[in-house]
């Protein structure tokens, strides 16, 4: 096997850490957005509750005036009495005072209405109140351990790019090249394992030969990729050539390393 290769296989373990590691990052700043979601439904709530609020109060304003206009009227109608000549003139202003005096009474009716209904709003503006009071407290609690999550794996991700630094020390040039090249072709795998006749990468065959010369210790010049999918190859087998659960035993070790 070429000597690189093992040092590829660090570096490919390192990198596919590195990339688990980015995608997990990249989900926080949508963690931060659905804590926040529910604040924006809080505020809502309370915004309807206290625009229910300011109409109910200008309903009753209207018809606080409206109450104040009619009993204004029958006032003014009752003073007219004392200088009414007429019968006729005499009934049709105790009519008129008592339609004044009938509307002042649905007014007032309709004023009682809202009042009651104004106690409802009232009662949901202080629940909505209470409500986003919980909803941000409760999303600060949710916020900071998001972001203490976050941190912990931005630290890991740090560590782990350092890491990556010192995987590549011992990596020839063209060999980074050419790892770098399959990889970003291949979702940040540059390596399959082939064992039992296949390419572990894509599950194509590959030709004995290739497999001879993969585990052969005197090949030590020539990289192989798998003619299906591109990925170079590598065997475990030389390692320990001789137990029979020698593959699984390192594939479990390749896989953890
Ligand atoms: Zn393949």
């Amino acid at each position: 096997m070429h000597p690189a290769i093992p040092r590829l296989l660090d570096l490919q373990t390192v990198d596919h850490h590195i990339a688990a590691l980015r995608s997990e990052l990249d989900t926080f700043p949508k963690r931060i957005q659905e804590a926040d979601l529910k604040l924006s439904s809080a505020r809502a709530a309370l915004a309807s509750a206290k625009e229910a609020h300011v109409n109910g109060q200008k309903e009753r304003k209207k018809f606080e005036l409206d109450v104040d206009q009619w009993k204004e009227r029958a006032r003014k109608y009752r003073d007219q009495s004392g200088a009414v000549k007429t019968n006729e003139a005499y009934k049709a202003l105790l009519h008129e005072i008592a339609n004044a005096e009938a509307e002042m009474a649905k007014a007032e009716d309709r004023q009682l209405e809202i009042m009651m209904a104004g106690e409802d709003v009232e009662h949901r503006v202080k629940n909505s109140e209470a409500n986003l009071k919980q909803a941000e407290q409760s999303v600060a609690v949710e916020r900071k351990d998001i972001q203490t999550q976050h941190a912990a794996k931005k630290k890991e991700f740090d560590a782990a790019m350092v890491e990556r630094e010192k995987a590549l020390v011992p990596i020839p040039d063209d060999m980074r090249l050419l790892y770098d090249r399959i990889a970003k072709r291949h979702n940040g795998t540059a390596l399959a394992l082939a064992r039992d006749g296949q390419c572990r990468g894509c599950g194509m065959r590959v030709l004995p030969h290739i497999i001879q010369l993969l585990v052969q210790d005197s090949n030590d010049e020539e990289v192989y990729r798998c003619e299906s999918c591109g990925l170079i190859l590598y065997s475990l087998e030389p390692v320990v050539p001789h137990t029979l659960d020698a593959d699984t035993s390192h594939a479990a070790s390749a896989s953890t390393t």
